[in-house]
C-alpha cells in the first residue's frame, strides 16, 4: 500500500510544528519559525494565548458539548455580543468557513422562497473567489483545480469577473438571489474589492431586492483593522459568513444575517450537531473580548500600516522580484514578477530563513501575521524577506 494514512490531498512541506509560542512555531527538530501565516489567518492571538488556553481548559472541565436540542447560555451571550457589534440581528454557529458559507447560501435561497419567489435561486459569484471545499461552495467558484472531477456541481451559480461592476449587473436576471463575494479576496491573491464595486453591488441589491452575501471568513474578525472589512466600505451586507479568526485556532464559524434576510430560516430548516457547542462558545466569547478590547483594532491598524510601509520600502531594492504591495490591515500581499514564483519563494523563506508565509493566486506572497504582533516581529519579518529575496535571486542566477 502506498497511500499515506493522511489522505494525500495536501502537498505537505517538511515543517512539522509541535509547539507554538506567541508569534513563533517550533518544529519537531527544535527549529523556530516566525509565524506570519497564522494557520492561514486563524491564530489571531498567536499561539498559546494564556487567556484562551485557560478558557478552553476551564470550559472543557465544566461542560464541553450538549446538543442544540437544549438551551445555551454561552451561545446566547456570544451571539448577542456579535449582534451588538455588527449589522446582524441573528447568528448561526458552524464548525468551519465552508459551513458558514453553506448556511449563507441556504439563508439566501430560503429568503426568496419565504417571499413566494423560489425561482430566485441564482447566486452571482466572482472569478478567483474561494468559499470553501464543500460541493455547494465549490459550485460558487470558477477554478478548475477545485471543480474538476467533482461535477455535476450545484446549479444556480454564475461566476463573473471580480471588480467588474458592469459584468455583475449584466448577470442579474429574474432568477437572481444575490451576490456572494469576499470584500478582500484571500486565496485569489489578496485583492480588495474596489469601493465603486462593493458599493455598486449594494445599490443593485437594494434596487432589485437581492441579497448581498459577504464571505469574511478570511478578511473579517479584525484582520483588516476594522472588526469586519466591509465597515471600511461604508456598506453592510444582508448575510455574512465568518470563520478562521473567530475561534483563533478552535474550529468555529458563523453565519450572520439581518432579521429580514433570515426570515426563511425557521424551525427545522438547518442544523449542526457540533455547531455552537459550549466549548466553542466559550472560546468565541474570549476571543471576541480580546478583539473588542480597547486598542486592539487600533493596534492592528498601526501594525498594518507599519508592515505595509516596510514592505513597500523593500520593493525598490528588489524591483526585479517584487511588483507591489496589496491588501488591507494585516492581510497583505506582495505581488511577485512573473520570473519569480511566489510558491517557491514561500518555500525558500520557510526552509532557509525561518519565516512562514503563504502563497496566494496571481503569484502573490501572502502575509498574515497574528494580530498581536509587535514592531520587533515586523522588523524580523522584513529582515528575513530582504535576506530571502537576495538568496532566492542568487539561487536562481546560479
Ligand atoms: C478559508 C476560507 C473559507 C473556507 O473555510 P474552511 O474553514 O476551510 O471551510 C471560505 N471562504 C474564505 C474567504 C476563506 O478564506
Amino acid at each position: 500500500m502506498s497511500i499515506t494514512p493522511l489522505m494525500p490531498v495536501y502537498p505537505r512541506c517538511d515543517v512539522r510544528p509541535v509547539r507554538g509560542e506567541g508569534c513563533y512555531l517550533i518544529g519537531d527538530r527544535g527549529e523556530r519559525y516566525l509565524d506570519f501565516a497564522s494557520g492561514i489567518a486563524v491564530n489571531l492571538l498567536g499561539h498559546g494565548h494564556p487567556k484562551l488556553v485557560k478558557t478552553i481548559a476551564d470550559q472543557a472541565a465544566t461542560l464541553m458539548h450538549t446538543s442544540n436540542l437544549y438551551g445555551s447560555p454561552l451561545g446566547e451571550a456570544f451571539a448577542q455580543t456579535l449582534v451588538d457589534n455588527s449589522f446582524a440581528d441573528t447568528v448561526f454557529f458552524t464548525n468551519s468557513g465552508a459551513e458558514a458559507v453553506e448556511c449563507a447560501i441556504k439563508t439566501a435561497r430560503r429568503y426568496h422562497y419565504a417571499n413566494g419567489e423560489a425561482h430566485r435561486h441564482k447566486i452571482i459569484s466572482f472569478d478567483n473567489a474561494f468559499h470553501g471545499r464543500t460541493l455547494g461552495t465549490i459550485s460558487a467558484t470558477s477554478q478548475p483545480k477545485m471543480r474538476d472531477g467533482f461535477e455535476p456541481l450545484l446549479p444556480g451559480f454564475q461566476v463573473v469577473p471580480f471588480n467588474d461592476l458592469d459584468a455583475a449587473l449584466a448577470a442579474i436576471d429574474d432568477n437572481t438571489a444575490g451576490f456572494l463575494l469576499e470584500p478582500v479576496q484571500g486565496e485569489g491573491g489578496v485583492t480588495p474589492a474596489t469601493v465603486a464595486f462593493l458599493t455598486g453591488l449594494r445599490k443593485a441589491c437594494d434596487e432589485h431586492g437581492l441579497l448581498l452575501i459577504l464571505d469574511e471568513v478570511q478578511c473579517g474578525y479584525a484582520r483588516t483593522g476594522t472588526f469586519f472589512a466591509h465597515e471600511q466600505y461604508g456598506i453592510t451586507p444582508d448575510i455574512m459568513a465568518v470563520a478562521k479568526g473567530i475561534g483563533a485556532g478552535f474550529p468555529l464559524g458563523a453565519c450572520l444575517a439581518t432579521e429580514e434576510a433570515a426570515k426563511g430560516m425557521v424551525f427545522g430548516t438547518h442544523g449542526s450537531t457540533y455547531g455552537g457547542n459550549p466549548l466553542a462558545m466559550a472560546v468565541g466569547q474570549t476571543v471576541l473580548e480580546e478583539v473588542l478590547a480597547d486598542g486592539f483594532l487600533d493596534h492592528v491598524k498601526a501594525m498594518g500600516a507599519r508592515l505595509r510601509a516596510a514592505l513597500e520600502q523593500l520593493i525598490p531594492n528588489h524591483d526585479a522580484m517584487f511588483e507591489d504591495v496589496r491588501g488591507m490591515g494585516l492581510m497583505l500581499g506582495v505581488k511577485m514578477k512573473d520570473a519569480y514564483d511566489a510558491r517557491a519563494f514561500v518555500g525558500h523563506l520557510r526552509d532557509h530563513h525561518g519565516l512562514l508565509a503563504v502563497s496566494a493566486g496571481q503569484n502573490v506572497l501572502r502575509i498574515l501575521p497574528p494580530l498581536v504582533i509587535e514592531e520587533s516581529h515586523i522588523a524580523e519579518c522584513i529582515e528575513k524577506i530582504s535576506a530571502g529575496a537576495r538568496t532566492f535571486a542568487d539561487a536562481k542566477a546560479a
